[in-house]
C-alpha cells in the first residue's frame, strides 16, 4: 500500500464535474502498462516539497497554508504530509471562523476561506474601491501606500486569518508555520500584521516562526517529483496493486 499522503483516487472536484470517486491513479497505471502513478492534492503536494526541501525544509512537524483562490492547508510530519482517514485533513479553508457568515460552496457559512483567499480580499476590494478590476495584489501595494479603505479590508482578511490559524496551531502545535500562495506575495504587508495578530490571541499555545514559501507556483511540481521519487522505493509493491 502507499504511504497515506498519497492519494488514490479523486473523490470530488469543482473544478471537474464528473469526476467523482474516480480512481484516477489506477486508471492511469493501467493506461501507462503499469508503470507506477503517485496522485497528490495540489496544495499538499506543494505542502511536501516546502516541508522537505522549502521554508520548512528540517522541521520535524510544520503547518502549510496556501492563499489561493480558496485556501488550503497541508499538515507535515516528519517528511510526509497527513491526509487524514478520508483524504481531507489540512482543509484549513473551511474551518467556520465567523459563524453564520457568507455562504461557502462547501456547504457551510463563515469559512475561513471566505474572508482571506486572495478571491475574497480581491472582491472586498473590488467593492471597496469602486473598481471591479482591482484585485488582492491591489489591495496590498493601496495597504503599503497607507489608504485607510485598504487598510480596513487587509485588516479584516487578517484577523480571519489569525483566528483560523490559531485553531490550527491548537490543533497541531507546529513548529513552522509556512504561509504561501498569492496573497502571501504581499510579504511583509501581510506578514507583519499576521504575526501581530496571532501574538495577540495565542494564550498558552507556542507560536512557531511564520515564514513565507518558498518555492512559489513550483512547490505543487516538485512535490509531485518528490512523490513519484518515493514511489520508486516501493516500485514492486505498487506495481503487483496496479496490475491486480
Ligand atoms: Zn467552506
Amino acid at each position: 500500500m502507499p504511504p497515506p499522503s498519497w492519494a488514490s483516487s479523486v473523490r470530488r472536484s469543482a473544478r471537474t464535474p464528473g469526476w467523482r470517486d474516480l480512481p484516477l491513479r489506477r486508471l492511469l497505471g493501467e493506461r501507462l502498462d503499469g508503470v507506477p502513478v503517485a496522485l497528490g492534492h495540489d496544495v499538499r503536494t506543494g505542502g511536501l516539497a516546502e516541508g522537505r526541501i522549502g521554508a520548512g525544509r528540517g522541521a520535524d512537524r510544520f503547518l502549510f497554508v496556501a492563499l489561493g483562490t480558496g485556501i488550503a492547508g497541508a499538515i507535515g510530519i516528519d517528511g510526509t504530509v497527513e491526509a487524514g482517514a478520508h483524504g481531507f485533513a489540512g482543509e484549513i479553508g473551511h474551518v467556520v471562523v465567523r459563524p453564520g457568515g457568507a455562504p461557502c460552496p462547501c456547504g457551510q457559512r463563515g469559512c475561513l476561506e471566505r474572508f482571506a483567499s486572495a478571491a475574497a480580499v480581491s472582491a472586498a476590494w473590488a467593492r471597496a474601491s469602486g473598481n471591479p478590476e482591482a484585485d488582492g495584489a491591489d489591495c496590498a501595494r493601496a495597504v503599503a501606500a497607507g489608504d485607510a479603505r485598504a487598510a480596513a479590508v487587509w485588516q479584516e482578511a487578517v484577523d480571519a486569518l489569525a483566528d483560523g490559524l490559531v485553531t490550527a496551531l491548537t490543533l497541531l502545535d507546529p513548529g513552522v508555520l509556512v504561509v504561501g500562495g498569492g496573497l502571501a506575495e504581499a510579504g511583509e504587508t501581510l506578514f507583519a500584521p499576521l504575526r501581530t495578530a496571532l501574538e495577540q490571541r495565542v494564550t498558552f499555545q507556542k507560536l512557531p516562526p511564520l515564514v513565507p514559501a518558498a518555492l512559489g507556483d513550483t512547490a505543487g511540481c516538485l512535490g509531485a517529483g518528490l512523490l513519484a521519487w518515493d514511489l520508486l522505493e516501493t516500485d514492486i509493491t505498487v506495481r503487483s496493486e496496479v496490475t491486480t
